[in-house]
């Protein structure tokens, strides 16, 4: 039976997509890899049962798109306004939020947001030897590249992804839910990984590795840009000359963490406040820890590049030691691992075969577009999307931006003329 629309992953950007088909009046069907929706938006149940956000986190951005959709669905939040420390040369010092804004060369910024000077590498908009170590730590942090690669100063200008920010009370695992609970299960078929999408005229054929096959007048592709480069999907006819040369200016960045409950006592023996951030610049490569999170009693410790790969390989027992050697020196936390309350959690986005890296990360001189429609079918999700790249509220957008895309291609008329 032919569907309207065939929906490729059922992560956020596919669950987006999927309430726009409906709304719009489509029939839409879901294929995904994995067991079930989310993706890289994945809560898992950590200590207590208390939930841990393994992948997307925090809802970027104070014009975030994904506010008026949590409040659609009655889901709590809260805002992270949490203390703020830097760890560097062995000093362990408070700061405020702005500590990259004074990094950053003012005239040099001005012009390239405003197109006068062309993009240039990130730790090139340092405005001193010092300021440039940061903005290489950011870098490194933030967009998970591994140098000699460096992310876009243009986008790190001009994203909305900060300021402000919300962190969902149960985790982002509870936003997908109630998602994938209004698009309805019986229309997202799990464990079905698609090898193969073939255009013919005016309709899509994919084919499963199971062997099965589906049609539709039009398919949405939501997959990661790691999927997408790795060559998992073979497109028949092949990707536009135009499409490639775009995705040749993204790279798939990495990232992973360790989550760590510990007895809720111990935060308030400590004195540890609700959201306390360190960002561990003496560490080399730097990590990034957060305490406290979500007003929870966990500890988060983000590791990127290659230390991300190295992280997916440790036991619990070495997890825990690697931890704990990098907060050692930080009074508040030092001795945690007496306070722990069962194993840590540890992600691994970067060997995960249906995501391939953790997020899409710009190269300088290059452009994200939104979602690109190649013939019947369109390519969304967190890296087609220019005002919040890389994130949870990018691939809401851009799910949402596809199904506009759809219309484009005779779709909605078509389907008014049949209501
Ligand atoms: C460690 C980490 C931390 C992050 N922190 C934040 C944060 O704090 N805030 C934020 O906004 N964002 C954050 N992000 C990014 C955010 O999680 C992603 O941008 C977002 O979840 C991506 O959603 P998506 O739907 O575009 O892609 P995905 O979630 O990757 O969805 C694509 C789906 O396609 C499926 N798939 C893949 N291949 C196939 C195939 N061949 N056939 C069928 N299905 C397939 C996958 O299984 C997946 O479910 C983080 C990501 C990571 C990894």
């Amino acid at each position: 039976m032919m569907t309207d629309v065939l929906i490729i992953g059922a992560g956020l950007a596919g669950l987006s997509a999927a309430l726009a088909c409906r709304d719009a009046g489509l029939d839409v069907r879901l294929l995904e890899a994995g067991a079930g929706p989310g993706g890289r938006a994945l809560t898992r149940r950590i200590g207590s049962g208390l939930p841990a956000d393994m992948g997307g986190h925090w809802l970027h951005g104070e014009d975030s798109p994904l506010r008026g959709v949590i409040e659609r669905y009655g889901l709590e939040a809260r805002a992270d306004e949490g203390e703020f420390y830097i760890s560097e040369n062995g000093v362990l010092r408070q700061s405020d939020e702005d500590w990259l804004e004074r990094a950053i060369d003012d005239d040099l910024a001005r012009r390239i947001r405003l197109g006068e000077t062309p993009d240039i590498p990130l730790p090139d908009l340092a405005r001193d030897a010092h300021s440039r170590v940061w903005l290489e730590d950011f870098g490194y942090l933030w967009n998970g590249l591994e140098p000699p690669l460096r992310p876009s100063a243009r986008e790190f200008l001009t994203d909305e992804n900060t300021p402000g920010g919300l962190q969902l009370t149960k985790g982002v695992g509870a936003l997908i839910e109630a998602l994938a609970n209004d698009v309805g299960h019986a229309r997202i078929r799990s464990h079905t990984v698609v090898t193969h999408l073939i255009s013919i005229s005016d309709s899509v054929c994919a084919r499963g590795s199971d062997g099965s096959t589906w049609l539709a007048r039009r398919a949405i592709v939501t997959v990661s840009l790691g999927v997408l480069t790795s060559g998992m999907i073979a497109f028949d006819p092949p990707l536009s000359d135009a499409t490639r040369a775009h995705l040749d200016g993204m790279i798939m960045g990495e990232m992973n963490k360790i989550v760590i409950a510990v007895d809720p006592a111990f935060f308030r023996q400590r004195r540890i406040a609700p959201d306390t951030a360190y960002e561990l610049l003496d560490s080399r490569p730097p990590h990034f820890c957060h305490a406290h999170s979500s007003g929870l009693p966990l500890i988060q410790l983000y590791a990127s590049g290659q230390r991300a790969r190295q992280i997916e390989r440790l036991s619990a027992e070495q997890a825990t030691g690697y931890v704990s050697a990098l907060v050692r020196h930080i009074p508040a936390l030092a001795g945690f691992e007496a306070h722990m309350q069962g194993p840590p959690l540890i992600s691994t986005w970067s060997s995960h075969l249906f995501t391939q890296g953790a997020y899409s990360a710009l190269l300088p001189g290059h452009q994200r577009s939104g979602p690109r429609v190649e013939g019947p079918i369109v390519l969304c999700g967190e890296a087609f999307d220019e005002r919040f790249p890389a994130s949870l509220a990018g691939s809401w957008r851009s799910g949402q931006a596809a199904v506009r895309s759809l219309g484009e291609t005779g779709l909605y008329m078509r389907q008014t003329a049949t209501v």
